[in-house]
């Protein structure tokens, strides 16, 4: 029997997580379960789940969540504060699955175990970069990709040698509005860009996915994720969604990871890491019903985050971690109304070139750029 803590158990990750805990509830003992402020989901689950604490990041749910739990020897927590000790209580796996820049604390804490993390929460990993891949150096932490691509280069990779990769190709299905013009993404709505052709995903990954901004920091994370260096990363639109990355040697061959656009596969494969598990996909793949896979490079006139992507990449330090808060606040604003589907590249254009700070040394550091850039961004949004 192994722990394990899910951070962000409410959302899709999560709950496709639980999913498959659920169908091996012998094999798991939970340990902290996590929400924003869904005080209801996140105590019917600790319940189910039998989990040893329930937090929720909102501290003002704290009695809702107390009564919610009451007398059954649940501990209820709330504020950023409780989930960085909830991610600190001893778990053998803990899923990182928080969206944005709100899940770096609690996923450090968790690195700081030195037991198995497994990443769903990029936006972490893109803010910290070397803060947090130096904290899993420190406690020897096996860190496992979730996200589907970097789940699938792991698989390519699997342990070869960085030295012999010629290239590690990422693919993007291109999101629900990859053929339209650009004046067309210029009336795109919030509910247009949530409806995923291929994959059913919580809304500001999804819109991540409408931009392409999922894929630029996708990209970051996988720099950080497999150290082969820039220049050999790159980006192709693949809209089946069917290989999920590529692996090319130097010797020629290309190695590829296959399979159905649901999350519970690469999920699967970080829970039983090294081994294998039964996930509940009855039907195997069937290429010849697919019929053709096709591939097709970027257009970074219409979509500029991949381009934004690379060149905070490239400049390191602080940048990427202001090229994703600009991305959060520019995405929330649209997911509200208060701006089109461009101005979210536009934004975070306009903040890259206003905010430049020094390169952040520890997590605090990092939190600080973040909130920092999060101002820039309201500002720009003001049009001050
Ligand atoms: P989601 O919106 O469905 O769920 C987010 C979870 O985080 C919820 O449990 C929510 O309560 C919690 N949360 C939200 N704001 C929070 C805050 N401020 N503080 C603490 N907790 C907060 O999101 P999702 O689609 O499950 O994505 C989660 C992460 O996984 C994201 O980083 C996303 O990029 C990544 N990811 C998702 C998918 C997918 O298929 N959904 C695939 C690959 C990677
Ligand atoms: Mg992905």
């Amino acid at each position: 029997m192994r722990s394990i803590s899910i951070l962000g158990a409410t959302g899709s990750i999560g709950t496709s997580t639980l999913d498959l805990v659920r169908r091996s509830r012998d094999q798991w003992r939970v340990v902290a379960l996590t929400a924003n402020g869904n005080v209801g989901e996140l105590a019917r689950l600790a319940r189910e789940f039998g989990a040893e604490v329930a937090v929720c990041a909102d501290g003002t749910k704290l009695e809702a969540l107390r009564e919610a739990l009451a007398g059954i020897g649940i501990d209820a927590a709330a504020g950023e504060g409780a989930l960085v000790e909830a991610a600190s209580r001893p778990a053998d796996m803990t899923v990182a699955a928080i969206v944005g820049c709100a899940g770096l604390a609690p996923t450090m804490a968790a690195i700081a175990q030195g037991k198995t993390v497994a990443l769903a929460n990029k936006e972490a990993l893109v803010s910290a970069g070397e803060v947090m891949t130096a904290l899993v150096a420190k406690h020897g932490t096996t860190l496992l990709p979730m996200d589907s691509e970097h789940n699938a280069i792991f698989q390519c990779l699997a342990g070869s040698s960085h030295k012999d990769v010629r290239w590690i190709t990422l693919t993007a299905s291109g999101g629900p509005f990859r053929d339209w013009s650009l004046e067309q993404l210029q009336t795109a709505t919030a509910a247009q860009a949530v409806k995923h052709p291929n994959w059913d995903m919580g809304a500001k990954i999804s819109v991540d996915s409408a931009t392409m901004f999922n894929k630029g920091l996708e990209f970051i994370e996988a720099y950080h994720l497999f150290p082969v260096g820039l220049d050999r990363l790159r980006i192709i639109v693949h809209p089946q969604s069917i290989v999920h990355s590529m692996v090319e040697y130097r010797d020629g061959s290309t190695l590829a990871q296959l399979g159905p656009s649901d999350m519970r596969v690469p999920i699967a494969s970080c829970l039983a890491h090294p081994a294998r598990m039964d996930t509940p996909l009855a039907d195997t793949l069937d290429l010849a019903a697919i019929g053709e896979l096709t591939f097709r490079a970027p257009d970074e006139v219409r979509f500029p985050a991949t381009r934004l992507a690379r060149e905070a990449a490239r400049a390191g330090g602080g940048i990427p971690a202001v090229l994703n808060a600009a991305n959060e606040v520019a995405v929330a604003a649209f997911l509200a109304g208060q701006i089109g589907f461009t101005r979210i590249a536009a934004t975070v254009e306009a903040v890259l070139n206003r905010y430049a700070p020094a390169a952040p040394a520890a997590l605090d550091e990092v939190l600080a750029v973040d909130a920092e850039a999060r101002a820039v961004a309201a500002a720009v949004l003001a049009g001050g």
